[in-house]
């Protein structure tokens, strides 16, 4: 018997009204002959309005490490959410019993707010599955080692979702969100954006780790490793239209080699606003000051993105690069408490109205100026570069946080994605 994982996102388990269509949807695919397992973000708004519970009793402050309890208080949203749909399944005359992530057990590291998942135990699942139920996993969470609940990062729902389809060895991972697939880039921003077909792994994963929110990028990783079938697809539809018609909506994603097909040369435009500037200045330009200043930041459990070191002059130069906003106190105080006196720096200052535009495409492969091209679009718009960093299928550049969503349209305009192609259905 086929065994899906259906996910859905904090909007789709919004309300119980929502509750109830998600469990009129599930109902709808366990009667027509599949093994169902369910994983459901917290109600919208619900992880919000925890942490910001916490944040009232004790801002942010270096130093004070609660992450323990952030992670305690943040598994409860989808806890409550997890019961609420078993209860609605019932309701619907569907035996169905939710399981917290612990309860699994899906293992984890013990980095608190950003864990890894280490592996999940399919025993517990797979009797109550086999037992006829429609069973349902906690999204976002974990335990580590000491047995301690932890959370996977903003997001992370859907990396409990892929990780839970490979480890059950699912025939596919149906992520059910608020849009009705994977666009060009993000609809709110760009309403000329156009939903694509197929997206392939590469593409998506890069998309992701440039920040498009639709999917977390560790839930794409997952689907490249463990080659889980997935797709992106509306929880707004009727619940009851038909089920091939919806197995075959929104975007999929594919792991095919396109090498030989023709390519659009962008595939999509992904944006960051999560991330902030760190800049070191008048640090001696010696063999050893990346690894002094990046290697300490990274010792702290800090990821560091976009680098840049600029030329020296007089012996001195500046080296700068990005981390994710909320860590942005955290590496000042760092930086200028420890590696600012050892090198001699002059200043560490930070900027945190920045954000990051990418351009995305496989055919940048093939093509050469696709980066110019990138450069010479954002110069029309008067709009400053400050960093600048590619790899084989993408280019992104650091900018002026108010110029986003001018650069996100023009870049979407320059490369043709508001209009019908082929090429990306393709893909
Ligand atoms: P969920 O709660 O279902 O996980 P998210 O809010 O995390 O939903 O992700 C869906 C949102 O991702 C969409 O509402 C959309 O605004 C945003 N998004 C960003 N980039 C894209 C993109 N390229 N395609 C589709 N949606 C995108
Ligand atoms: N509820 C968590 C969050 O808001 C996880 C998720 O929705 O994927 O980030
Ligand atoms: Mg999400």
């Amino acid at each position: 018997m086929a065994l899906i994982v259906h996910k859905y996102g904090g909007t789709s388990m919004g309300s119980t009204e929502r509750i109830r269509n998600v469990a009129k949807r599930v109902a709808k695919w366990h009667r027509a002959g599949y093994q169902m397992v369910v994983v459901p973000s917290a109600m919208s708004g619900e992880t919000n309005r925890l942490l910001g519970l916490a944040k009232e009793l004790a801002p942010a402050k270096p130093g004070v490490a609660y992450g323990r309890e952030l992670d305690q208080l943040g598994a409860t949203g989808e806890q409550a959410s997890s019961a609420l749909l078993a209860i609605a399944l019932q309701a619907e005359g569907l035996d169905a019993v939710s399981f917290s992530g612990w309860q699994v057990p899906i293992k984890t590291d013990s980095s608190h707010t950003k864990a890894r998942i280490e592996s999940i135990e399919d025993v517990r699942v797979k009797a109550e599955l086999d037992a006829g139920k429609v069973v349902i996993i906690t999204g976002f969470q974990g335990i580590d080692p000491l047995g301690n609940v932890t959370t996977l990062g903003r997001g992370g729902s859907d990396t409990s979702a892929v990780a839970v389809a490979a480890a059950l060895k699912a025939d596919e991972c149906l992520i059910y969100t608020d849009v009705d697939g994977v666009y060009t880039t993000d609809p709110r921003v760009v309403p000329e954006a156009r939903r694509m077909e197929r997206v392939s792994f590469e593409e998506m994963l890069e998309m992701a780790s440039m920040g498009s929110k639709v999917l977390q990028i560790r839930s794409v990783e997952f689907a490249g490793k463990y080659r889980v079938p997935m797709r992106v697809l509306s929880s707004f539809t009727p619940w009851d239209i038909d089920l091939n018609e919806e197995a075959r909506s929104g975007t999929l994603i594919t792991f095919e080699d396109n090498e030989d097909m023709e390519q659009a040369v962008v595939s999509g435009i992904a944006f960051n606003r999560d991330e902030a500037k760190v800049s070191v200045l008048g640090v001696p330009d010696t063999p050893g000051i990346a690894y002094q200043i990046v290697g300490a930041v990274a010792d702290a459990n800090i990821e560091v993105d976009v680098i840049i070191q600029n030329v020296s002059k007089g012996g001195l130069t500046d080296f700068s690069f990005t981390v994710n906003r909320n860590d942005l106190a955290k590496t000042l105080e760092l930086l200028k408490d420890q590696v600012a006196p050892q090198l001699g720096a002059a200043e560490v200052i930070g900027d945190a109205r920045i954000c990051k535009v990418s351009i995305v495409g496989i055919g940048m492969r093939s093509h050469v100026g696709v980066a110019s091209r990138m450069f010479r679009c954002l110069s029309a718009e008067n709009i400053n570069i400050q960093m600048i960093s590619t790899s084989e299928i993408k280019t992104s550049v650091v900018i002026d946080e108010k110029y986003m969503e001018l650069a996100v349209r023009a870049l979407h305009r320059e490369f043709d994605l508001d209009q019908p192609q082929d090429s990306l259905a393709q893909a």
